[in-house]
């Protein structure tokens, strides 16, 4: 269904069941079982799920591959089996569907598989077969209705608002808390009003803000014509960190993945820096190298200088820190800094709403700086020349680049609005702009890339229709040691068939579903008949006989993205604007 008829239906099903239906629909619908955060898995992979079918209705388990095979699809599997055999299923309600699974998703520990499969089984025994086809594809994470969060919100704002003022405020609480099942049992249960209510949770990451670029800095006065705070651009990953009372610590990525135990570091750092009782803060994590100093005095001579200097360095390297395994041997090979840069809930209160100028006054109140934890550099200013010679002086330091922030801004969650700018020593250059897109399908290689994909379809997002566009194939860039990783990381993306949500005229070999963004560099943009960016906005200006949409020349691989999700792409929008100016 298209997302307005979506929204129509959800806006008709809401108002007939209970908030603690409301919930969990709310979760089914995303094809989850909680909060994305929370990042709940049956842990069940195509193979036990065959198993507990065979188990269900007594059969082996070779009678069920076959059919496996031909469709590609455990949820047709069953169905079909089921209506076969007449399955009736026992009438069983969400919820107690639902309480099933959680319990099969906690079944841990030795012997978890096999027990996994006979609760499943008994679950599949209560279930008729479209009842089963679901469930299935839930737990496989098959699901895909394309229910995108806005359309989500949307629908219930239809349920219980009156108009766009209520989908606004569902969408701050949905910022706010990142749960779209707790947001629709609170509307379900108290209406809309109560939602103005909602304050951060600590525990639940807050959906972060983001900037808007510049190309000259003197356009800064046009968005911000007073004071505000410059600081350096750290190229690291964005870490969220909640500290609950119990003096529980939990960090989220910018992708709300909690990525706590990658940095027992910064939690030790924290519980030492912190004087208050609970708090959510945000900093960038950058890592660091030790290098001795050389410039050492002739000893005796002068003022000893400090024995070593830190150096930060790039992404990159901070990402060989993403790991389950050896962590306690990465603290020591790469050593981080965590730069705090803001405060968003202190001791019952939340700060979203206060000046930038509050919230770091509290911030600097609260934490001390005790290493690994330390506070981002900044100036406070709003005199133009002073911003430029802070931006010079962060390029010397190795920075790519410096934030620019209204000193009386408050804290936008989950939006990318004009209260904090960045500004990079790129944007100096024509399309120097890099793009962040989404790979959606991959073309096979050549020669000595014939095991692997030679080239990957990407697109750019478009948030209003919840759709990815193709705006290029990329081919060059990659080593390849990428290319023997992109085999392995689309594995699990791969689709029969186009995904539905993406709009594109070229064919490939493999489609995937959108899920991982890279990071590409380009030269110009030009139209194409292949490529759907702005079709539909260039439409007018275009003879009959040339239409198609932007498409990037040029293309080469810079990075993958693991700190984005499909949404956090480079959207339409903004290549339309970059595609206008130049
Ligand atoms: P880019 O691709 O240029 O890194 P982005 O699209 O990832 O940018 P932006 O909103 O443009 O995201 O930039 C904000 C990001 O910059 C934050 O998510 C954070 O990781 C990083 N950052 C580094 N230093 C700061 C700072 N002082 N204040 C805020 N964010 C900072």
């Amino acid at each position: 269904a298209s997302s307005l008829a979506m929204i129509d239906i959800l806006a008709d099903f809401f108002p007939k069941i209970s908030p603690e239906e409301a919930k969990i629909s709310a979760y089914f619908l995303r094809g989850e079982l909680a909060p994305a955060y929370e990042d709940l898995e049956i842990g069940l992979a195509d193979k036990m799920v065959m198993r507990a079918i065979a188990k269900s209705e007594n059969i082996g388990i070779e009678k069920i591959k076959p059919l496996f095979n031909k469709t590609g699809d455990l949820g047709l599997v069953i169905e079909k089996l089921y209506d076969s055999r007449n399955h009736k299923g026992a009438n069983l309600n969400i919820e107690e569907v639902f309480e099933k699974l959680i319990e099969i998703s906690k079944i841990g520990g030795e012997g978890s598989q096999e027990g996994k499969i006979i609760f499943l089984a008994d679950l599949f025994l209560k279930t008729s077969g479209l009842e089963a086809k679901y469930i299935v594809r839930t737990i496989l994470g098959t699901l895909r209705l394309g229910v995108g969060e806005m359309t989500f919100l949307q629908g219930l704002a239809k349920a219980f608002g009156a108009g766009k003022k209520d989908k606004e405020t569902l969408e701050y609480a949905f910022n706010v808390l990142s749960d779209l099942g707790e947001i629709a049992y609170i509307v379900s249960k108290s209406g809309i009003k109560k939602i103005l209510e909602i304050k951060p949770k600590v525990g639940a990451p807050i959906r972060v803000m983001l900037s808007n670029r510049v190309q000259e800095l003197e356009e800064i006065k046009d968005h911000i014509p007073g004071m505000v705070s410059v600081e350096e651009k750290y190229d690291g990953e964005r870490i969220q960190a909640h500290i609950k009372k119990t003096g529980e610590i939990s960090l989220f990525s910018r992708q709300q993945e909690n990525i706590t135990h990658q940095y027992p570091d910064i939690i030790e750092g924290l519980k030492k820096s912190f004087i208050g009782k609970e708090a959510i803060i945000e900093g960038e994590v950058v890592a660091v190298a030790y290098d001795v100093n050389k410039s050492r005095r002739p000893k005796g001579v002068g003022t000893p200088t400090a024995a070593s200097e830190e150096r930060l360095l790039p992404f990159q390297i901070l990402m060989s820190r993403r790991r389950k395994h050896n962590i306690e041997e990465y603290i020591k090979k790469i050593p981080v800094h965590y730069f705090l840069f803001d405060l968003l809930y202190l001791d019952g209160k939340n700060y979203l709403n206060q000046s930038l100028k509050d919230r770091r006054a509290a911030l600097e109140r609260f934490f001390r700086k005790i290493k690994p934890i330390d506070f981002g550099k900044y100036a406070i200013t709003d005199d133009l020349s002073e911003i430029e010679s802070y931006f010079a002086d962060s390029i010397k330091r190795g920075a790519e680049g410096v934030m620019i922030k209204d000193y009386s801004g408050i804290y936008q969650a989950g939006s990318r609005g004009w209260l904090w700018i960045k500004f990079k020593k790129e944007y100096k250059k024509e399309l120097a702009d890099n793009f962040d897109l989404v790979v959606v399908g991959g073309l096979y290689g050549a020669g000595r890339r014939a095991k692997t994909y030679g080239s990957l379809l990407v697109a750019a997002y478009d948030p209003k229709q919840n759709k990815y566009y193709s705006f290029t194939k990329v081919g060059t860039g990659f080593t390849d040691e990428n290319l023997a990783q992109s085999l392995k990381m689309f594995e699990k993306y791969k689709l029969k068939e186009k995904h539905k949500l993406v709009e594109t005229g070229m064919k490939v070999d493999v489609w995937f579903e959108p899920k991982i963004v890279l990071e590409i560099s380009g030269a110009e943009i030009t139209i194409s008949p292949i490529h759907t960016v702005a079709k539909d906005k260039i439409k007018k200006s275009l003879p009959a006989d040339r239409q198609g949409g932007l498409a990037l020349r040029f293309p080469k691989f810079l990075r993958w993205r693991e700190d984005k999700s499909a949404e956090d792409a480079t959207t339409v929008n903004e290549i339309y604007e970059l595609y206008r100016k130049i």
